[in-house]
């Protein structure tokens, strides 16, 4: 536990949220502010941040919740879509670093919209070099053979 972090304080009771699912390794409650109503966030009980640092058997075990909630609001809210998003660092838009995916059902009329303009490569030279710059960084990585 992190006293420091919302989320453990969460966990821990110290503060208030509405739990929607929980087992021994982690817990599930709604946004404070829900961008669509339902808006469900799954993280782990003990603390990690961001998720590119977090163990590989914490982050199966959160997967899998995740689908648990998500096929909940299919078949409990009639959801007729899910988002699944998930922020690491402030730049990507993280608020409370620790670790989280966010679950939001979505319905004919939520009136949500994530449309943003995108873009395009210069040419296949810059695609490629994208590309060439990851596939060497993945072969690097000492946990490239752990998951
Ligand atoms: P992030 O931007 O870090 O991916 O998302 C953090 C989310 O946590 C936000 O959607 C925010 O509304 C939610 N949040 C922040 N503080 C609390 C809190 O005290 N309780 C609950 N239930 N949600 C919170
Ligand atoms: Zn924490």
């Amino acid at each position: 536990m992190n006293s420091d972090c919302i989320f453990c304080r969460i966990i821990a009771r110290q503060l208030p949220s509405t739990t929607v699912y929980e087992d021994p390794h982690t817990l599930a409650f709604l946004d404070i502010a829900p961008i669509v109503k339902g808006h469900t966030l799954v993280i782990p009980k003990t603390h990690h941040d961001p998720l590119l640092d977090t163990p590989g058997p914490v982050l199966e075990q959160l997967i899998l919740v995740v689908r648990k909630l998500a096929r909940a609001m299919r078949s409990g809210l009639g959801a007729a879509g899910i988002n699944i998003t998930q922020a690491n660092g402030p730049l990507a838009g993280q608020i409370v670093p620790h670790v989280h995916f966010h679950i939001i059902p979505r319905f004919n009329d939520d009136q949500h919209s994530w449309a943003a303009p995108q873009g395009d490569y210069d040419d296949d030279d810059d695609r490629c070099r994208f590309a060439t710059q990851i596939q060497a960084a993945i072969t690097s990585d000492p946990e490239h053979n752990n998951g």
